[in-house]
């Protein structure tokens, strides 16, 4: 099967696909949100997983950064390097699932790449809207906010599948003053979100997943769940975990101890 197979096969569902650039009307009074994510043999996934299960995953990475801004998905590029064990029943799955989760998600396939190389690697970026000025930024925490997941924690060990909170991120909006999702653990995250908003945390309490350990929620990455601050005045869902504190600005304290932000970073796993 070549390139242009391919193609024809997605067009059957996508329709934006076909033309050299996919053309689509701007919307009106919204802000245009956009985000790309790899998946890496080796790095995000082995080739053991079954192909569903890749894209699938692929996808659900890309949409929860949407979720973390409040947004919701409209279109999506899928660009692959396939390899030399990836055959068409391989393709498929794959495609299988990427679409399952974009139609789940009212999210349409508009394009992408197909290439080779020698070790899988697929990019998926997305595009997504959220009414003008009201997009969930990392920067709003303030001294007094409660700090919420949006649900337990545990890290990649103890997560077998990504849910992208996306409607519990549209029903932050207005209410949360700042919010990003848990990628790379919850301390070098939560790290990340003090520092944009130049507040220190105190962290009380952490839910856990079934069978995961303080030290895995702290600091194993891929929970996926959102991590937002409200007034504390203000009621939102979620589990609250902590405080925003006036201090150092990114400074972390878990039940009244210092918490070194150590999460999960691809530039130190180089090897
Ligand atoms: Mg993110």
């Amino acid at each position: 099967m070549n390139e242009d197979a391919i193609i024809r096969k997605l067009q059957r569902y996508a329709p934006l696909i076909g033309d050299d650039c996919a053309v689509i009307q701007a919307p009106r009074d919204q802000d245009l949100l956009f985000t790309t994510d790899f998946s890496i043999e080796g790095v995000h996934f082995t080739r053991a997983s079954r192909p569903e299960q890749i894209g699938h995953r692929a996808v659900a990475r890309s949409l929860s950064d949407i979720a973390a801004m409040g947004g919701r998905p409209l279109y999506c590029l899928v660009s692959i390097a396939l390899t030399a064990w990836t055959d068409q029943r391989w393709i498929d799955g794959f495609y299988r699932g990427v679409n399952n989760l974009l139609r789940q998600t009212k999210t349409q396939l508009a394009g992408g790449d197909i290439s080779h190389a020698k070790q899988l690697i697929c990019d998926v970026m997305l595009c997504g809207a959220v009414a003008k000025g009201k997009a969930l930024r990392r920067s709003g925490a303030r001294p007094g906010d409660i700090i919420y997941v949006s649900g337990p924690l545990g890290g990649w060990r103890h997560k077998s599948e990504i849910v992208p909170r996306l409607e519990i991120g549209r029903k932050l909006i207005g209410k949360a003053t700042s919010c990003m999702d848990i990628s790379d653990g919850l301390a070098l995250d939560l790290h990340r979100l003090c520092l944009a908003s130049r507040v220190a945390t105190e962290i009380d309490s952490v839910p856990l997943l079934d069978g995961a350990t303080i030290e895995q929620a702290l600091h194993d990455g891929e929970d996926y769940e959102l991590l937002y601050t409200a007034h504390p005045k203000r009621r939102v869902p979620g589990i609250r975990i902590g405080t925003i504190t006036k201090g150092n600005p990114g400074a972390l304290r878990y039940h009244g101890k210092k918490l070194a932000p150590i999460g999960y970073d691809h530039l130190q796993q180089r090897s």
